[in-house]
Protein backbone atom coordinates (compact mmCIF):
# COMPACT_ATOMS: atom_id res chain seq x y z
CA UNK A 1 0.00 0.00 0.00
CA UNK A 2 1.35 3.39 -0.70
CA UNK A 3 2.57 5.63 2.19
CA UNK A 4 -0.81 7.62 1.72
CA UNK A 5 -2.90 5.47 2.00
CA UNK A 6 -1.57 4.11 4.53
CA UNK A 7 -1.34 6.96 6.78
CA UNK A 8 -5.03 7.84 6.03
CA UNK A 9 -5.92 4.19 7.25
CA UNK A 10 -3.91 4.28 9.82
CA UNK A 11 -5.76 7.48 10.68
CA UNK A 12 -8.91 6.25 10.02
CA UNK A 13 -8.23 2.74 12.20
CA UNK A 14 -7.63 4.94 15.16
CA UNK A 15 -10.22 7.52 14.88
CA UNK A 16 -12.51 4.44 14.61
CA UNK A 17 -11.13 2.52 17.43
CA UNK A 18 -11.34 5.47 19.61
CA UNK A 19 -15.04 6.14 18.80
CA UNK A 20 -15.14 2.33 19.81
CA UNK A 21 -13.52 2.71 22.98
CA UNK A 22 -16.09 5.43 24.15
CA UNK A 23 -19.23 3.59 23.16
CA UNK A 24 -18.05 0.08 24.26
CA UNK A 25 -16.63 -0.65 28.19
CA UNK A 26 -12.68 -1.90 27.95
CA UNK A 27 -12.50 -5.35 28.34
CA UNK A 28 -10.14 -6.36 30.86
CA UNK A 29 -6.41 -7.22 30.58
CA UNK A 30 -3.27 -6.33 31.82
CA UNK A 31 -1.11 -4.19 29.02
CA UNK A 32 2.78 -4.84 28.99
CA UNK A 33 5.10 -2.33 28.42
CA UNK A 34 8.29 -2.21 27.52
CA UNK A 35 11.37 0.19 28.09
CA UNK A 36 14.51 0.50 27.78
CA UNK A 37 16.91 3.41 27.51
CA UNK A 38 15.75 6.28 29.88
CA UNK A 39 17.19 9.67 29.54
CA UNK A 40 17.27 12.19 32.58
CA UNK A 41 16.17 15.40 29.76
CA UNK A 42 15.64 16.13 26.27
CA UNK A 43 19.60 17.19 26.25
CA UNK A 44 20.90 13.74 27.24
CA UNK A 45 19.75 12.64 24.07
CA UNK A 46 21.10 14.97 21.99
CA UNK A 47 24.43 13.82 23.25
CA UNK A 48 24.35 10.67 20.64
CA UNK A 49 26.02 8.58 23.19
CA UNK A 50 23.35 5.63 23.24
CA UNK A 51 20.88 5.00 20.27
CA UNK A 52 17.75 6.86 21.44
CA UNK A 53 15.35 3.87 20.36
CA UNK A 54 12.31 5.14 22.27
CA UNK A 55 13.36 8.56 23.20
CA UNK A 56 11.93 7.85 26.96
CA UNK A 57 12.86 11.18 29.12
CA UNK A 58 11.69 10.73 32.65
CA UNK A 59 9.20 13.08 32.45
CA UNK A 60 7.21 11.11 29.87
CA UNK A 61 7.86 7.87 31.67
CA UNK A 62 6.11 10.03 34.31
CA UNK A 63 3.27 11.07 32.53
CA UNK A 64 2.72 7.19 31.42
CA UNK A 65 2.40 6.13 34.42
CA UNK A 66 -0.04 8.85 35.41
CA UNK A 67 -2.02 7.92 32.45
CA UNK A 68 -2.81 5.00 33.36
CA UNK A 69 -3.22 5.40 37.19
CA UNK A 70 -5.52 8.19 36.16
CA UNK A 71 -7.95 5.77 34.80
CA UNK A 72 -7.74 2.87 37.19
CA UNK A 73 -5.43 0.67 36.02
CA UNK A 74 -3.58 -1.38 38.96
CA UNK A 75 0.22 -1.65 38.70
CA UNK A 76 1.11 -4.99 38.98
CA UNK A 77 4.53 -7.39 39.15
CA UNK A 78 5.19 -11.01 37.57
CA UNK A 79 4.34 -12.86 40.52
CA UNK A 80 0.91 -10.83 40.84
CA UNK A 81 0.17 -11.86 37.35
CA UNK A 82 1.15 -15.40 37.95
CA UNK A 83 -0.99 -15.50 41.33
CA UNK A 84 -4.19 -15.17 38.86
CA UNK A 85 -5.93 -11.41 38.28
CA UNK A 86 -9.00 -10.21 39.02
CA UNK A 87 -10.25 -11.17 35.82
CA UNK A 88 -12.73 -8.16 36.22
CA UNK A 89 -9.84 -5.83 36.64
CA UNK A 90 -7.75 -3.74 34.19
CA UNK A 91 -3.57 -4.01 34.89
CA UNK A 92 -0.19 -2.78 33.97
CA UNK A 93 2.82 -4.44 34.20
CA UNK A 94 5.96 -1.91 33.56
CA UNK A 95 9.02 -3.56 31.69
CA UNK A 96 12.18 -2.67 31.00
CA UNK A 97 14.81 -4.50 28.71
CA UNK A 98 18.33 -5.06 28.97
CA UNK A 99 19.97 -3.66 31.96
CA UNK A 100 21.08 -0.20 31.73
CA UNK A 101 22.10 2.16 34.42
CA UNK A 102 19.93 4.77 33.06
CA UNK A 103 17.28 2.56 34.32
CA UNK A 104 17.81 4.18 38.10
CA UNK A 105 16.36 7.11 37.42
CA UNK A 106 12.81 5.57 37.32
CA UNK A 107 13.04 4.71 40.54
CA UNK A 108 12.15 8.11 42.07
CA UNK A 109 9.33 8.16 39.61
CA UNK A 110 7.87 4.56 40.60
CA UNK A 111 8.08 5.59 44.42
CA UNK A 112 6.28 9.08 43.78
CA UNK A 113 3.55 6.84 41.94
CA UNK A 114 4.07 4.12 44.26
CA UNK A 115 4.37 1.70 41.30
CA UNK A 116 6.44 -1.18 40.75
CA UNK A 117 8.50 -2.42 37.90
CA UNK A 118 10.85 -5.57 36.44
CA UNK A 119 13.80 -5.29 34.79
CA UNK A 120 15.06 -7.55 31.97
CA UNK A 121 18.88 -7.87 32.45
CA UNK A 122 21.52 -9.57 30.20
CA UNK A 123 23.87 -10.60 32.88
CA UNK A 124 26.89 -11.00 31.03
CA UNK A 125 26.93 -7.25 30.00
CA UNK A 126 26.88 -6.06 33.79
CA UNK A 127 29.30 -8.83 34.60
CA UNK A 128 31.65 -7.41 32.25
CA UNK A 129 30.70 -4.25 31.73
CA UNK A 130 30.29 -4.81 27.85
CA UNK A 131 28.01 -2.24 25.49
CA UNK A 132 25.06 -3.37 23.89
CA UNK A 133 25.67 -3.66 20.37
CA UNK A 134 22.98 -1.77 18.97
CA UNK A 135 24.72 1.39 20.85
CA UNK A 136 27.97 0.65 19.58
CA UNK A 137 26.94 0.18 15.88
CA UNK A 138 24.79 3.95 16.17
CA UNK A 139 27.86 5.85 17.29
CA UNK A 140 29.91 4.50 14.88
CA UNK A 141 27.59 5.11 11.98
CA UNK A 142 27.31 8.65 13.21
CA UNK A 143 31.05 8.69 12.52
CA UNK A 144 30.96 6.48 9.33
CA UNK A 145 27.39 6.53 7.76
CA UNK A 146 26.30 3.84 5.51
CA UNK A 147 23.07 4.02 3.24
CA UNK A 148 20.21 3.37 4.78
CA UNK A 149 19.40 0.49 3.15
CA UNK A 150 23.14 -1.15 4.18
CA UNK A 151 22.49 0.24 7.65
CA UNK A 152 19.01 -2.32 7.69
CA UNK A 153 20.94 -4.64 6.10
CA UNK A 154 23.80 -4.66 8.94
CA UNK A 155 21.44 -4.26 11.80
CA UNK A 156 19.58 -7.67 10.53
CA UNK A 157 22.68 -9.25 10.08
CA UNK A 158 23.60 -8.63 13.70
CA UNK A 159 20.27 -10.09 15.16
CA UNK A 160 20.97 -13.61 13.34
CA UNK A 161 23.74 -13.51 14.56
CA UNK A 162 25.19 -15.61 18.04
CA UNK A 163 26.76 -13.49 20.98
CA UNK A 164 30.47 -14.83 20.21
CA UNK A 165 30.19 -13.60 16.39
CA UNK A 166 28.21 -10.58 17.05
CA UNK A 167 31.31 -9.57 19.58
CA UNK A 168 33.88 -10.37 16.60
CA UNK A 169 32.23 -8.55 13.72
CA UNK A 170 32.02 -5.45 16.47
CA UNK A 171 35.82 -5.65 17.24
CA UNK A 172 37.04 -6.43 13.52
CA UNK A 173 35.05 -3.61 12.41
CA UNK A 174 34.96 -1.13 15.02
CA UNK A 175 38.47 -1.19 16.83
CA UNK A 176 39.36 -3.48 19.87
CA UNK A 177 37.28 -0.81 22.55
CA UNK A 178 34.73 -1.29 20.20
CA UNK A 179 33.16 -3.56 23.41
CA UNK A 180 33.44 -1.03 26.07
CA UNK A 181 30.94 1.31 27.18
CA UNK A 182 31.68 5.37 26.70
CA UNK A 183 29.45 6.72 29.56
CA UNK A 184 26.72 6.41 32.42
CA UNK A 185 24.26 6.85 29.46
CA UNK A 186 25.01 3.32 27.79
CA UNK A 187 26.58 1.03 30.27
CA UNK A 188 25.00 -1.82 31.90
CA UNK A 189 24.65 -1.74 35.51
CA UNK A 190 27.66 -3.16 37.82
CA UNK A 191 27.11 -5.56 39.66
CA UNK A 192 27.02 -3.56 43.31
CA UNK A 193 24.49 -1.03 41.56
CA UNK A 194 22.45 -3.91 40.34
CA UNK A 195 22.12 -5.78 43.40
CA UNK A 196 21.36 -2.38 45.58
CA UNK A 197 18.69 -1.71 43.01
CA UNK A 198 17.10 -5.22 43.38
CA UNK A 199 16.63 -4.59 47.15
CA UNK A 200 14.54 -1.63 46.46
CA UNK A 201 10.83 -2.48 47.03
CA UNK A 202 9.68 -0.87 43.68
CA UNK A 203 12.04 -3.27 41.49
CA UNK A 204 11.74 -7.14 40.45
CA UNK A 205 14.66 -8.06 38.47
CA UNK A 206 14.03 -10.92 34.89
CA UNK A 207 16.18 -12.71 32.53
CA UNK A 208 17.00 -11.21 29.45
CA UNK A 209 19.74 -14.18 28.74
CA UNK A 210 22.95 -14.33 29.90
CA UNK A 211 24.28 -12.56 26.54
CA UNK A 212 21.27 -10.85 25.00
CA UNK A 213 21.03 -14.07 22.81
CA UNK A 214 18.80 -13.85 20.34
CA UNK A 215 17.52 -17.29 21.12
CA UNK A 216 16.03 -18.56 17.83
CA UNK A 217 19.37 -18.32 16.69
CA UNK A 218 20.59 -21.32 19.07
CA UNK A 219 20.22 -25.01 19.63
CA UNK A 220 17.53 -25.52 22.07
CA UNK A 221 20.43 -27.06 24.65
CA UNK A 222 22.57 -23.31 24.02
CA UNK A 223 19.53 -21.42 24.17
CA UNK A 224 18.53 -23.22 27.47
CA UNK A 225 22.25 -22.70 28.60
CA UNK A 226 21.87 -19.11 28.34
CA UNK A 227 18.61 -18.55 30.29
CA UNK A 228 20.19 -20.68 32.80
CA UNK A 229 23.09 -18.93 33.13
CA UNK A 230 21.53 -15.53 33.75
CA UNK A 231 18.67 -17.41 36.33
CA UNK A 232 22.23 -18.34 38.14
CA UNK A 233 23.79 -15.22 38.47
CA UNK A 234 20.41 -12.98 39.26
CA UNK A 235 20.06 -15.63 42.54
CA UNK A 236 23.12 -15.31 43.18
CA UNK A 237 23.13 -11.69 43.42
CA UNK A 238 19.40 -11.29 44.66
CA UNK A 239 18.97 -14.26 46.92
CA UNK A 240 15.82 -15.65 44.16
CA UNK A 241 15.99 -17.18 40.85
CA UNK A 242 13.56 -14.79 38.46
CA UNK A 243 9.81 -16.23 37.30
CA UNK A 244 9.57 -13.32 34.28
CA UNK A 245 12.03 -13.67 30.95
CA UNK A 246 12.14 -11.10 28.22
CA UNK A 247 12.67 -12.94 25.10
CA UNK A 248 15.89 -10.59 23.44
CA UNK A 249 14.24 -8.93 20.41
CA UNK A 250 11.13 -10.53 20.65
CA UNK A 251 12.47 -13.78 19.14
CA UNK A 252 10.88 -16.80 20.27
CA UNK A 253 9.59 -20.47 19.30
CA UNK A 254 8.16 -23.48 20.91
CA UNK A 255 11.38 -24.82 21.56
CA UNK A 256 12.36 -21.46 23.13
CA UNK A 257 9.51 -21.36 25.34
CA UNK A 258 10.18 -25.21 26.15
CA UNK A 259 13.90 -23.84 27.47
CA UNK A 260 12.20 -21.11 29.56
CA UNK A 261 9.68 -23.37 31.73
CA UNK A 262 12.84 -25.58 31.61
CA UNK A 263 14.75 -23.28 34.17
CA UNK A 264 11.63 -22.16 35.95
CA UNK A 265 10.61 -19.24 33.96
CA UNK A 266 6.70 -19.04 33.85
CA UNK A 267 6.19 -15.91 32.52
CA UNK A 268 7.72 -14.72 29.36
CA UNK A 269 7.07 -11.25 27.01
CA UNK A 270 7.68 -10.99 23.74
CA UNK A 271 7.48 -7.75 21.42
CA UNK A 272 4.26 -8.65 19.63
CA UNK A 273 1.76 -6.09 20.29
CA UNK A 274 -1.61 -6.18 22.22
CA UNK A 275 -3.56 -6.69 25.46
CA UNK A 276 -3.02 -9.83 26.89
CA UNK A 277 -7.15 -10.20 28.00
CA UNK A 278 -8.13 -11.98 31.14
CA UNK A 279 -8.49 -14.38 32.66
CA UNK A 280 -4.95 -15.59 30.67
CA UNK A 281 -5.42 -18.40 28.87
CA UNK A 282 -2.62 -20.63 30.51
CA UNK A 283 -0.75 -21.42 27.82
CA UNK A 284 -0.38 -18.08 26.76
CA UNK A 285 1.89 -17.16 30.22
CA UNK A 286 4.93 -17.51 28.61
CA UNK A 287 4.09 -15.64 25.60
CA UNK A 288 2.71 -12.28 26.83
CA UNK A 289 2.15 -9.52 24.22
CA UNK A 290 3.97 -6.06 24.90
CA UNK A 291 3.09 -2.40 23.83
CA UNK A 292 6.12 0.04 22.77
CA UNK A 293 5.42 3.72 23.67
CA UNK A 294 7.00 6.69 21.83
CA UNK A 295 8.42 9.29 23.42
CA UNK A 296 8.58 11.67 20.53
CA UNK A 297 5.03 11.00 19.91
CA UNK A 298 1.56 12.09 21.40
CA UNK A 299 1.52 10.11 24.77
CA UNK A 300 -1.72 10.65 25.88
CA UNK A 301 -2.85 9.92 22.56
CA UNK A 302 -0.98 6.35 22.02
CA UNK A 303 -1.97 5.11 26.04
CA UNK A 304 -5.54 6.15 24.73
CA UNK A 305 -4.93 3.68 21.61
CA UNK A 306 -3.70 0.75 23.43
CA UNK A 307 -6.84 0.44 25.83
CA UNK A 308 -8.87 -0.07 22.75
CA UNK A 309 -10.13 -3.35 21.86
CA UNK A 310 -10.97 -2.69 18.11
CA UNK A 311 -8.76 -2.26 15.11
CA UNK A 312 -9.82 -2.27 11.44
CA UNK A 313 -6.58 -4.18 10.75
CA UNK A 314 -7.88 -6.89 12.44
CA UNK A 315 -11.31 -6.94 10.55
CA UNK A 316 -10.07 -6.73 7.31
CA UNK A 317 -6.68 -8.87 7.88
CA UNK A 318 -7.65 -12.78 5.98
CA UNK A 319 -8.17 -15.25 8.22
CA UNK A 320 -5.34 -17.43 8.71
CA UNK A 321 -6.10 -21.48 8.37
ZN1 LIG B 1 17.01 -6.44 24.77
Amino acid sequence: MPSIWRRFFNQIDQQLALAHAALVPERPAVLIFMFHVLFEDEAAMTRQLVDPQQHITTQIFAEFIAYYQTHGYTFVTPAEVLRGLNPAGRFVLITFDDGYYNNHLALPILRRFGVPATFFISTHHVQANHAFWWDVVYRERLRQPLSAAAQQAEYALLKGMRHEEVDEYLLTHFGPDALRPVSDLDRPFTPDELQAFAREPEVVLGNHTAHHAVLTNYQPTAAQQELAECQQYLAHLTGSEPVAVAYPNGNYSPAVVAAAAHVGLQLGATVEAGKNYLPLPPTSSLQLKRFLLWGDQDVQAQCALFRTDFHLKQLLRPARA
